[in-house]
């Protein structure tokens, strides 16, 4: 793609999130998703006229076919407001289910759960973490599916299950042999969520806010859930493997989404601190506390881009098993910067920044997972150690 078509796309995206999307923040903070509903779904329709549902996907798919790269730049873009990357369909964890069926998927699966999740008609959730188990050691899980027949009967408990409220389907990980080497017991399995035994105990608090729908973590019950083996995803015992190659192209998403977070937070940091007077005439810009905090963002900002795309075009270039350690490397980096580019920003709006009057307190609360889902800091700063030190002979353990 040349750079006049991705600029071209990118102004178009752009256009919709800043004049369309940010429009229903003030409702969807005060009355949670259900107040801008129809909204919401007017707005994605508009993206579908365009052709910009799904743009990650191939045009077989309705998507747009962008590479890593530009997916990644037009991932800022919608990261800008907590509700762009819904209007466009590419909202995790439908993102990265969409992109496992779409590599993996059997033609049934394609055709049943593929096609309507990339129309933007149903979503999906993704079931691997569980509360007596820690999620850091992927390969250690207590949730069971035996085989029975033609069938698997599944049993255990998910949570964290982000978007179970409401998915059509959920996408589980599950010991289909529990005598096989640790990375090889686990399969994915495709969970219609009206499966009998398939149960959403609750949508979990996070930081006092349950959320509902998209906006929400679900705790998970599989009691007996029987599904045929044609349910499974590639080849029994690949979960692990499948888990690994999902969450590469995933962590790239989640980086660009906050690098658009973190411009939102410096630009409205930068407004306030030119608007707001300490004394008459005496801006708050004025301070040099202030500024070096706006220095700071920026500095981090940047140098968190430029990580992301230098990784994404590895990706691109060479295939995600190349790019591991670079995948690391960011996905503890740039949590790190959002992490310190919110705070800074809340710091210098004062106690506007904890009410629900900005976008900055929701994205305080919720963005502090960052450093915890899809691996936490240590396990990532581990993994790029192992791979720093490994010419030095030594052996890093994670
Ligand atoms: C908002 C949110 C959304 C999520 N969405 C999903 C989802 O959709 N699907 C899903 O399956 N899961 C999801 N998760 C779960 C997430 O992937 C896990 O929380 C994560 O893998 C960490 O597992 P844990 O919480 O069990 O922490 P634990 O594994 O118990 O680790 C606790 C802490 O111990 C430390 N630690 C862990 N390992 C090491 C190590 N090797 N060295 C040093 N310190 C270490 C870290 O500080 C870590 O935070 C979500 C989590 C959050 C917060």
């Amino acid at each position: 793609m040349g750079d006049a078509a991705r600029d071209g796309i990118l102004h178009r995206v752009r256009a919709i999130v800043r004049e369309g999307v940010v429009l229903l923040e003030p409702d969807f903070l005060a009355g949670g998703l259900g107040a801008i509903a129809p909204r919401l779904d007017a707005l994605r329709q508009r993206v579908r006229e365009e052709g910009l549902l799904a743009p990650h996907l191939p045009p077989a798919y309705g998507g747009a076919g962008l590479p890593l790269a530009v997916f990644g730049r037009l991932s800022e873009e919608l990261g800008w407001s907590p509700l762009g990357h819904y209007v466009f369909n590419c909202q995790a964890p439908d993102v990265g289910n969409m992109e496992l069926l779409l590599h993996h998927g059997s033609a049934e699966q394609k055709e049943r759960f593929l096609r309507p999740l990339a129309a933007g008609a149903i979503r999906s959730c993704f079931a691997m973490t569980e509360p007596d188990r820690a999620g850091s050691n992927p390969v250690w899980l207590a949730t069971t599916a035996r085989a029975e027949g033609t069938d698997y009967v599944i049993d255990g408990r998910k949570w964290f299950t982000s978007g179970a409220d409401g998915a059509a389907f959920a996408i589980v990980m599950a010991v289909t042999d529990v005598l096989a080497p640790p990375h090889k017991r686990a399969s994915m399995l495709l969970v219609p969520t009206e499966t009998p035994g398939y149960r959403l105990v609750r949508n979990i608090p996070v930081m006092g806010d349950a959320g509902s729908g998209y906006f929400s973590h679900g705790e998970v019950a599989f009691e007996g859930c029987r599904v045929p083996a044609t349910a499974r995803i590639g080849a029994p015992g690949a979960g692990f493997a499948l888990a690994q190659e999902r969450l590469g192209p995933g962590r790239i998403h989640h980086c660009l989404r906050w690098i658009g977070v973190c411009e939102r937070a410096l630009h409205m940091t930068c407004e306030r601190a030119a608007r707001r007077e300490l004394a008459p005439g005496v801006r708050l810009a004025s301070k040099q506390a202030v500024q070096h905090a706006i220095a700071e963002s920026r500095a981090e900002i940047d140098a968190a881009r430029l990580l992301v795309l230098r990784t994404a075009e590895r990706i691109d270039a060479e295939g995600a098993a190349a790019a591991r350690a670079d995948v690391s490397l960011i996905k503890f980096f740039v949590a790190g910067v959002l992490d310190r580019v919110l705070d800074r920003a809340v710091q210098v709006h004062g106690a506007l920044g904890l009410t629900e009057d900005t976008i900055l307190s929701f994205w305080y609360r919720h963005e502090r997972a960052a450093r915890i889902y899809d691996g936490p800091d240590e396990v990532h700063k581990s993994a790029l150690a192992r791979h720093v030190l490994r010419p030095y002979g030594v052996d890093v353990e994670i």
